[in-house]
């Protein structure tokens, strides 16, 4: 896979062509990097006010240094591949932005190269339009008509967890973040009247998958899709332009890895303080046999990190998985027949461990598979990282979670389980709609009223500040 890497050198002579590439789109997919995630209790309050506020303090105290982007373009028909394009805008706020030294370390971790970074990246002025920074053809004013042109596309915009990359992107490249919740709610419904997909809400609450975090979405689909179907999806080339575009972005070798979220890395999410994990020491011992770390299987966060004496390798995970449930099934339809359940032969990691009863403490053993899968390196499932790999991953689940749907159209998809946007910690899901008591911002109606006729923010004369 190669994606586009946007820059401060070339973002003037890929613009029309990075158009051309999102004007082709059936959705778009979004996901950020940042310099840090604020105060961690305060972002996670159940009172959705109080948590919108410390979300918002962090969205304009931290700054964006990466916004991912893919466009995917849907097969004309079923025997079509869908196509995806990828694109990395390096990105550098012209204020001053707080640099968590947690971030830091995670980037660094990453392997994200600051060097190239400072010296690559697009400089923005985050904030509403300006007239001191409204220049047109500068780096910053492109990159903000090249958000409002996305808008103007009026296609679905797919996330994972994505509700703080939402509000980075609305600070960063469209205006000042509403005081009010209410307020950036009913802005962002009007921006996106295509609608807004949450693909970890789907997982949860939709199809209801074990785990939820994106890596694993990823992984799972990608080998449900080579198992069952046909690799669907093919990826658009880099784009070059003069002078060239290095394309040296994604893994070395080309190959595809899965990552994890910067958001489920550096922070323990609050589902893992739960009962469901410190409950139970029978779960425990179970979870204890398995060859894989359970934890990471379940969050993707794991707190023992790279030290972990169990497997956090996806495809022993999703191995496993399957292993249990063709065992459950078994032992279902054994039950079903004569009423008893025999035996089951399980593997287990001590060898006198008795399986004389049909157990489902089972240690996986890796399947092997019928279709060879994408191959891996494993390593580089916990230290590969970037927005735009991030972005491709978020738009392929939407993808095949739409596919799993195959009577509902993209935009049926779209109306049934869209517009909602996942909330840590919480049960329901935040409502992405228009409400007769809230009104939208006033910055939101005058640049709409700009780009809804020019398809483009333009150089807006008269601004008041
Ligand atoms: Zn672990």
């Amino acid at each position: 896979m190669e994606a586009t890497r946007v820059t401060r050198f070339n973002i003037g002579a890929l613009s029309p062509r990075l158009r051309l590439e999102l004007s082709r789109a059936s959705f778009i997919s979004f996901d950020c990097e940042f310099t840090g995630l604020g105060d961690s209790a305060a972002t996670r309050a159940q009172d959705l006010r109080v948590r919108y506020a410390a979300l918002r303090t962090t969205a304009t105290t931290r700054g964006l240094v990466s916004f991912g982007v893919a466009a995917f373009q849907q097969g004309k028909d079923d025997s079509a591949d869908d196509s995806a394009a990828a694109l990395d805008f390096c990105v550098t706020s012209m204020g001053n932005v707080v640099f968590e030294p947690a971030a830091a370390a995670f980037l660094s971790d990453h392997n994200f190269d600051f060097n190239k970074h400072w010296k690559d990246a697009v400089p923005f002025k985050p904030g509403n339009d300006s007239s001191d920074h409204s220049l047109p053809g500068t780096p910053n004013q492109l990159i903000r008509d090249l958000f409002v042109y996305i808008l103007s596309l009026n296609v679905p915009i797919v996330i994972h967890n994505g509700l703080l990359d939402l509000m980075f992107i609305y600070q960063s490249f469209y205006a000042e973040l509403p005081e009010e919740l209410d307020t950036f709610v009913a802005d962002l419904a009007d921006m996106f009247p295509a609608g807004l997909v949450d693909t970890k809400f789907v997982a949860d609450y939709v199809t209801r998958e074990r785990a939820s975090f994106l890596g694993y979405l990823f992984r799972k689909y990608e080998r449900k899709m080579l198992k069952s179907y046909h690799p669907y999806l093919s990826l658009s080339p880099a784009i070059q332009v003069n002078p060239s575009v290095p394309a040296s972005i994604l893994l070395p070798n080309g190959q595809i890895s899965a990552t994890l979220s910067f958001k489920l890395l550096t922070k323990l999410p609050d589902t893992l303080k739960s009962k469901k994990t410190t409950k139970r020491t029978k779960q425990a011992e179970k979870d204890e046999k398995r060859l894989y770390c359970v934890q990471y299987a379940s969050h993707g966060y794991c707190p023992n990190g790279p030290a972990c004496h169990k497997s956090h390798d996806l495809d022993t995970i999703l191995d496993a998985e399957e292993l249990e449930a063709q065992l459950n099934q078994r032992k279902k339809s054994k039950s079903l027949t004569d009423g008893s359940i025999d035996p089951v032969t399980v593997p287990t990691t001590t060898s006198n461990t008795a399986s004389a009863t049909a157990s489902t403490e089972l240690t996986p053993i890796p399947i092997q598979s019928q279709t060879p899968l994408p191959p891996i390196t494993p390593s580089l499932f916990e230290t590969y990282h970037s927005a735009c790999f991030d972005a491709y991953m978020t738009g392929y689940v939407f993808s095949v979670q739409q596919r799993m749907h195959p009577s509902e159209s993209i935009s049926e998809f779209v109306k049934a389980h869209g517009n909602k946007l996942y909330l840590m910690g919480k049960d329901v899901p935040l409502h992405i709609v228009k409400s007769s008591f809230s009104r939208t911002s006033l910055e939101h109606r005058r640049k709409k009223k700009v780009w809804s006729v020019n398809g483009s923010s333009g150089t807006v004369s008269g601004i008041a500040k």
